[in-house]
């Protein structure tokens, strides 16, 4: 393991923990989670851990977190399920909606502790640093100037610090109510790191990576791609089942909002389009999607 990136990732979570109230730490019941909430006890910061349940969870990963002591379990306002007729739409990779009302809902005004790593995906490493800053720019940018913090303006309008000097402690201290502030300690952590870090501290981490999972994301994640999601159905065909009868009940919504159905008459016709085994609907959805 890489005692320097453990010991300054320990450093970042001392540096930015807010004066009044504990860290807001986003737990998964994922490898990266895992490592952040050992972390956070290493570093003996205040925090609360919380868990965003989207309702499509593998049940392993339910299991899980309820093993996790002191996770606050947070339940969504409405399921996928409901959400999926509501939204008229079924999830894509380029409209990830439950991403964004399931899974990052919370932690208003919180300062943040993620487990987001530039391993993952070119857009978290253009995007995140050791803090990220998101909401606000103008005002979040003359702030920092005005408190001679330097900072790097991500391509999603936000800013992100490398640094836990003097002047980014008071910057983030100063701006995390008004925004949704970020601190990401192991954002340039590597999967080696990841697994030797947690092998170290005797951390077992979620059964499905045990079966061989490389993710432990939610079932029929679009992100994925096909041959995950048609993984997914075979191991749970009871959410897949739930899937078909939400995209029925999608169906119906879209129906009596006077929009067409295209070539989808039944929920197993919006399956079959949506694992990618029927192509003939995309143009179709690709305009739905510009709405
Ligand atoms: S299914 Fe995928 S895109 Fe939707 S909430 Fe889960 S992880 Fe996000």
């Amino acid at each position: 393991m890489d005692k320097k990136k453990e010991k300054r990732a320990i450093q970042w979570l001392r540096s930015f923990e807010p004066e009044s109230e504990p860290y807001y730490l986003c737990y998964s019941g994922g490898k990266d989670s895992d490592c952040i909430r050992i972390l956070a006890s290493l570093a003996g910061v205040k925090h609360d851990i919380v868990h965003n349940l989207t309702t499509v969870d593998a049940p392993e990963t339910f299991w899980y977190v309820q093993s996790i002591p002191d996770v606050v379990i947070n339940y969504p306002k409405l399921s996928m399920w409901r959400l999926i007729a509501e939204k008229k739409v079924p999830p894509t990779r380029r409209r990830r909606y439950c991403c964004e009302v399931l899974k990052e809902h919370g932690g208003k005004g919180r300062m943040k502790i993620t487990g987001v790593r530039w391993a993952e995906s070119d857009n978290r490493r253009k995007n995140n640093d050791a803090v990220t800053i998101v909401g606000k720019p103008a005002t979040t940018k003359k702030t920092a100037e005005s408190m001679g913090v330097e900072y790097v303006q991500n391509g999603k309008g936000g800013i992100v610090l490398n640094d836990d000097n003097a002047e980014t402690r008071r910057f983030v201290e100063h701006c995390y109510r008004t925004t949704s502030t970020m601190v990401n300690p192991i954002v340039d952590w590597t999967d080696r790191d990841v697994w030797e870090f947690l092998g170290h501290y005797g951390c077992a981490s979620n059964p499905l990576y045990q079966c061989g999972n490389s993710r432990v994301g939610c079932i029929g994640c679009p992100m994925q791609g096909s041959g995950g999601m048609k993984a997914d159905f075979a191991r749970y065909p009871k959410y897949r089942n739930n899937y078909v009868r939400a995209f029925n009940r999608m169906l119906r919504a879209r129906t009596e909002a006077g929009r067409e159905n295209g070539t989808w008459k039944t929920g197993e016709d919006v399956m079959a389009w949506w694992v990618g085994d029927d192509p003939r609907q995309i143009s179709f959805l690709d305009e739905d999607l510009e709405v």
